[in-house]
């Protein structure tokens, strides 16, 4: 029997990513260092540990409210209100889901009737494309550009949209690019959101790590507020990606109707993360900035380092990620990466797992001690040469 044949040929013909693929390849070898993973190496504050300990041994160990703990919610509303002028109801405009991931699945299932076309940005996170499909979806691309510091503009949005659009994916800070879109930067974009009436899935996971500009969310625009999904989660600012929890706000009707998915496949995300995630907001501000103002010396740290190796790199404003191009050693960056592993034992994702915008770039990611980069950035530099001398 065929068994591939019994399952849906969507699933079927999705890819593996790009980025687990390569990661596979890199454990096949000994002492490998790695600038390929997207996530904190600190761990997680030890009060939210704490926390979740205390509702375990206090048997708070059963389902919450579908929606999360209200504790909780009032919490994440003070957070953004506090942090980023952001007001939310609470009790009408928030969900707590199992990381930013299920957030944005739920919320493209919600909206997506079959062939709705969904606006990505490439180079983007490997799970937009997958998740669109999957939720029948048709995957509509803008390729951002390093020249535009990889922002998104009037004309490219103008360009992207026809009549099936029902949304665009927005990442900013973006995981890989690390760019940043401002206040500013929106501004011209917000009548055409309007005006198209396009649902803006807008996944700020890394907002905390925005290093230069405050970080601004398309939901802070009062005319289009009611047109965002706003998706974040504490995986990455609080250095929690293993307790899976992130959540969403929007309007009261999007809450209604994404909350019926939630409910009938999670039920609540796991409790005692919920009680971490509480004492977090009310007191893990300072860890927060602690983690915030060391990601800010790597990165000056390690921009500075690609450039003098000769491999160029724009200082990007914010998450955890530099987007060095190669593309003057004449590799793909496929080709790239698989040498470097082989020769200098360092792994760094191909900018093309990103999308094809991504091809010329590699990732690096720099949730990585100094000491650990400096070696890395030693090996590279050393596996650099070739290339130098040819050009030189
Ligand atoms: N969005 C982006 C841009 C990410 O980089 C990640 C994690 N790599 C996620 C969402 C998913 O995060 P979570 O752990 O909250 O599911």
């Amino acid at each position: 029997m065929n068994y591939e044949e019994l399952m849906n040929q969507d699933v079927v013909e999705l890819k593996p990513s790009g980025i687990r693929k390569f990661f596979d390849l890199a454990s096949t070898k000994k002492d490998v260092i790695s600038l390929g993973v997207g996530e904190p190496d600190f761990a997680t504050p030890w009060n939210i540990c704490e926390a979740a300990i205390y509702s375990i041994k206090s048997k708070k160990t059963h389902y919450t409210a579908n929606s999360g703990l209200l504790p909780l919610r009032e919490e994440i509303c003070h957070y953004l209100d506090r942090q980023y002028d952001l007001k939310y109801d609470p009790k009408k405009n928030v969900i707590v889901t199992v990381g930013g991931s299920e957030a944005i699945d739920i919320s493209l299932r919600a909206i997506i009737s079959p062939g709705d076309e969904v606006i990505l940005l490439q180079p983007c996170y490997v799970a937009y494309e997958p998740a669109v499909i999957l939720a029948g979806g048709v995957v509509k691309y803008i390729e951002l550009t390093s020249e535009n510091e990889f922002k998104l503009t009037k004309e490219m949005l103008e360009n992207a949209i026809t009549p099936k659009t029902k949304a665009i994916l927005l990442n900013f800070p973006s995981n890989p690019t690390g760019g940043i879109m401002t206040y500013e930067d929106y501004l011209p974009l917000i009548d055409i959101i309007k005006e198209h009436q396009l649902i803006v899935l807008s996944d700020e996971i890394y907002a905390e790590l925005s290093y230069e500009d405050k970080h601004c969310s398309p939901a802070n625009f009062e005319e289009i507020k009611d047109q965002v999904i706003l998706i974040s989660g504490f995986s990455k600012a609080f250095a929690m990606t293993g307790w899976r929890l992130g959540y969403l706000c929007a309007n009261e009707t999007f809450v209604k109707h994404i909350l019926k998915i939630h409910q009938y496949v999670i039920m609540s995300a796991p409790s005692s993360a919920q009680y971490g995630a509480i004492e977090g907001l009310k007191n893990g501000q300072k860890y927060v900035d602690a983690m915030v103002e060391q990601y800010r010396q790597r990165r000056n740290y390690i921009v500075n380092g690609f450039n003098r190796i000769g491999l160029p790199t724009h200082m990007p404003k914010g998450a955890f990620y530099i987007f060095p191009c190669i593309k003057k050693t004449g590799l793909t960056s496929v080709e790239f990466c698989e040498k470097l592993l082989e020769e200098a034992n360092v792994a760094c994702v191909p900018g093309s797992a990103f999308g094809e915008a991504g091809e010329g770039f590699i990732r690096v990611s720099y949730a990585y001690s100094i000491e650990e980069i400096k070696v890395a950035l030693e090996k590279i530099g050393k596996f650099m040469e070739q290339f130098n001398e040819n050009h030189e």
